[in-house]
């Protein structure tokens, strides 16, 4: 089976992880700092925070922007569900922006047209969440603008995004944003099993967050409400949650990140021959804008006959080819549906996923297996 994404894992993770197994530390010893600092300098932000998964991290960084109940949340529906669901676990209600029809990612003008229409009903968000879909990214620059405007704050999913660029810098610098948001499962750019991360130039932001992650304990005396009874002291000051990451994927992490580039471009190359190798079929490829390098977490196609998807997608498994649809679009899920969200409310977002076709993408797929996946979609199109 050639999968849609996989991880790669060499003798030096292999010997890292092994390594912190025998020392003095599974959790909290000197590798997840070391891992938060390597992506503070990747990135160019100031703090990071490792967490278990990126789903935990978009949850403290709701909880970090004081996302609570009566507040609202916007984000686009073309993404996994993780990155409306943390404004749920806040007790926010979640609204959406629908996609643009060339990038995939949240529409920068439906963004604005909803904004305006917001403010006379009075439900503007407090927070928009921003998805890099496929590793591109997202207009930064007029969503912050519009951040400055309406007095919303901006949270990155960069889930799909490590190791590309947005004018020149990082991603994860959050140079427009609060907090981005990174994640480490297997199937992303680089790996910690599972495992995320969230980052921001902001100690306030940071604080929270290692205040939430783990409990919403501290043992820091400049932090507590009273003088320490001793040295054995921590208290309590909110409540938080065991979202930490483990030293093994720590070390883990700081090995991959090391790979990040090569990862990155290897991506891009195989990304560049399947446009190539598609020009003759009846699909789009995705579009690369100009304001950025995408990290090309995956290659979605949209067909040009979406009645056939079915077909091509059950022909391609057959092949032993995994393809795979990225997103089903959040708000027609029903737990969101029981919300009050319906089909047809984002029609671009809607029409975008009756097309989309994500085909394999990973830094070992071979040019014999990226040939075999277009001869076989190519014959699946007939
Ligand atoms: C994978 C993914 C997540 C969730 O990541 P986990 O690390 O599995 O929690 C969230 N948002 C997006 C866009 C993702 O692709």
């Amino acid at each position: 089976m050639i999968p849609y994404g996989r991880q790669q894992i060499s003798q030096q993770d292999i010997d890292t992880v092994v390594e912190v197994l025998g020392s003095d530390y599974l959790t909290q010893g000197p590798k997840v700092p070391e891992f938060e600092q390597a992506l503070c300098t990747y990135t160019g932000a100031k703090y990071t925070l490792a967490t278990n998964s990126a789903t935990s991290a978009l949850h403290l960084a709701c909880r970090a922007l004081d996302v609570s109940a009566g507040d609202i949340v916007w984000t686009s529906p073309i993404t996994f569900v993780a990155s409306a669901n943390c404004a749920l676990y806040c007790g926010a209600e979640v609204d959406f922006v629908d996609i643009d029809s060339s990038s995939y990612n949240l529409c920068p003008q439906a963004l604005k047209t909803k904004l305006e229409k917001s403010t006379t009903t009075n439900s503007l968000p407090k927070v928009v969440i921003v998805i890099h879909m496929c590793g591109q990214p997202c207009d930064m620059q007029a969503i912050y603008a519009l951040s400055k405007q309406y007095g919303f704050r901006i949270i990155e999913d960069a889930s799909h995004a490590i190791g590309g660029t947005y004018l020149e810098h990082p991603i994860g610098n959050c140079r427009f944003s609060d907090i981005t948001v990174f994640s480490f499962h297997p199937v992303k750019i680089i790996t910690t099993g599972e495992g995320g991360a969230a980052l921001t130039n902001s100690l306030e932001l940071s604080t929270k967050m290692a205040l939430l992650r783990s409990h919403g304990v501290t043992r820091d005396p400049a932090l507590m409400t009273k003088e320490p009874d001793g040295p054995w002291f921590y208290q309590q000051l909110d409540l938080g949650f065991n979202y930490r990451i483990t030293e093994l994927q720590g070390a883990l992490g700081l090995s991959q990140l090391k790979r990040v580039d090569q990862w990155v471009a290897k991506r891009a190359e195989l990304a560049n021959r399947y446009d190539e190798l598609l020009t003759p079929l009846p699909v789009i490829s995705p579009k690369q804008h100009t304001n950025g390098i995408s990290a090309r977490h995956l290659y979605v196609i949209q067909l040009s006959q979406p009645e056939k998807r079915l077909t091509v997608f059950n022909k391609m498994q057959a092949a032993d080819i995994g393809v795979n649809v990225h997103y089903i679009p959040v708000h027609t899920q029903p737990h969101y549906q029981a919300l009050g969200h319906k089909l047809g409310d984002y029609p671009n977002a809607e029409h975008y996923y009756q097309a989309a076709l994500s085909l394999p993408l990973f830094p070992a797929l071979t040019d014999e297996e990226q040939k075999f996946v277009v001869s076989t979609l190519a014959e699946a199109l007939q």
